[in-house]
């Protein structure tokens, strides 16, 4: 009954040729859980509507179980998708509600079996006889999915389901949402710009950008192993630390990088990956720190790998739990464009490009810069039309994450130990080269 969803180079043109989704390949398998992740306006719901059929797909082939699946209407396509606004029907009881889908299907026959198993197992059989006006929010939200459930669908499409709900509603629902679809291993394909969301949900993670995938893997991989800048800043909280950097690597010393007014010397003997970074030397580079790379710590006490820098305490950020303490290192940082909710730019629809294995690779290496730059090096990006506005990060190049018990105040010079086993380096446009896209180490070691 579940089905396999293949994309293959699918693009959506609106009227007046903004080409929205570009060239976007993707394979869902049956059963499996799939988060299309990106911000605002990147193009997820367009990609679900076009799976539902509910808009047309301008380029590409869509196959649902390896039949072509284009021209299908959204009924043959049997799939189930729940909204963000939970649309029920007001006039009717959470019992016809979910029995509607049954008995368009089935005109006939009696859909309360169906209805009376959905409702058992979503925990909501005493709500039967109540109108949507009498049920809270998350209530009604489990009366759409039961809605949703009861049609046995052969893939479920869900668009931002939870957005509408407080937080903890949705986290619990989120629990739920994980747990009924994997006891009915239904292919899923989830809508999100919730980071979090994505990473607790998806088999595998798809960030999109601009109408661009940019990744897809499980989402260990896309927080450990980011494609790219807008990758990396975009998954994990906080946000990496993404600082200019500059690569020295002088044929009698030691190789560095320096990072405005310090420097990450990179430990010897070097790894594949930083003898690799020699072609760099003398460019501009982009080094990423996760916040759980760097630690408060004297240059004694350094393990194997670690180097040392200072920063000036800027700001301590109490979160309860943990300290975020934000410094001044002397580096300055590298701005992502379209972080936010930004929308894309209008851009003409490109020309279909032909087929060939190294032009798939070359067009595999440049999908991310299709949707234009991933990151922007020049001091003052042009304000205009659509610019993203600035990053609301507080004062401070490097976010550090520590225990509640430190006493840190603004000011103070502290000694910081970076774990270069931990270091991301993208170049110039944002793409990641160590570790190296081509070396890629054991995610297990
Ligand atoms: P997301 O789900 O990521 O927020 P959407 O898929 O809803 O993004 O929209 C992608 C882009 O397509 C947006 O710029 C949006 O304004 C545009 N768009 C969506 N629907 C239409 C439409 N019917 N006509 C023209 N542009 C549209």
């Amino acid at each position: 009954m579940t089905r396999s969803i293949s994309l293959h180079d699918v693009s959506k043109t609106y009227t007046r040729g903004t080409r929205v989704v570009d060239r976007l390949t993707l394979d869902i398998a049956p059963g499996e859980f799939l988060v299309l992740l990106g911000p605002s306006g990147c193009g997820k719901s367009t990609v679900l509507r076009m799976i539902a059929g509910l808009e047309e797909i301008t380029e590409g082939e869509l196959r649902l179980d390896g039949e072509y699946a284009n021209d299908l209407g959204p009924a043959e396509r049997r799939m189930a998708m729940v909204f963000q606004n939970f649309a029920l029907y007001p006039n009717m009881t959470t019992r016809a509600n979910i029995g509607f889908p049954l008995r368009i299907e089935a005109p006939g026959a009696d859909p309360r079996p169906r209805v009376d198993a959905t409702a058992r197992m979503l925990g909501i059989e005493d709500l039967l006889d109540r109108y949507p006006a009498q049920l809270s929010g998350g209530e009604r939200q489990r009366v759409a999915m039961g809605r949703a459930i009861s049609r046995h669908p052969s893939a479920f499409l869900m668009d931002e389901p939870l957005s509408n709900l407080d937080a903890k509603l949705r986290n619990h629902l989120r629990a739920e949402i994980a747990s009924l679809t994997r006891e009915l291993g239904v292919t899923t394909v989830y809508v999100t710009h919730d980071q979090a969301e994505a990473m607790s949900l998806g088999d595998r993670v798809a960030v999109m950008r601009g109408g661009v995938l940019q990744q897809v893997d499980s989402p260990r991989s896309v927080y450990a192993l980011p494609r790219n800048v807008f990758v990396a800043a975009f998954i994990g909280t906080p946000r990496i630390n993404l600082l200019r950097g500059l690569v020295r690597a002088p044929l009698d010393g030691a190789m560095t990088i320096s990072l405005g007014k310090q420097y990450l010397r990179l430990p010897e003997p070097l790894s594949l990956d930083h003898q690799l970074l020699r072609v760099q030397q003398g460019r501009e580079v982009i080094v990423g720190l996760r916040s759980e790379a760097v630690r408060i710590a004297h240059p004694g006490s350094a393990r194997p790998g670690e180097m040392p820098i200072t920063g000036l305490v800027e700001h301590v950020e109490f979160q309860g739990h943990e300290v975020l303490v934000h410094f001044n290192t002397g580096s300055r940082p590298a701005h992502v464009p379209d972080l936010e909710a930004a929308r894309p730019t209008a851009r003409p629809a490109a020309r279909r490009r032909r087929d060939g294995t190294v032009l798939n690779r070359l067009r595999e290496r440049a999908g991310s810069l299709r949707a234009g730059p991933v990151v922007v090096l020049d001091d003052a990006p042009e304000p205009g039309p659509g610019a993203t506005p600035p990053d609301p990060r507080l004062p401070g190049d490097l976010v550090v994450r520590t225990t509640p018990d430190i006493d840190l105040r603004r000011g103070m010079q502290v000694p910081l130990l970076v774990d270069i086993s931990h270091l991301f380096v993208f170049d110039q446009h944002g793409e990641r080269i160590c570790p190296s896209p081509d070396h890629l180490p054991d995610l297990d070691e």
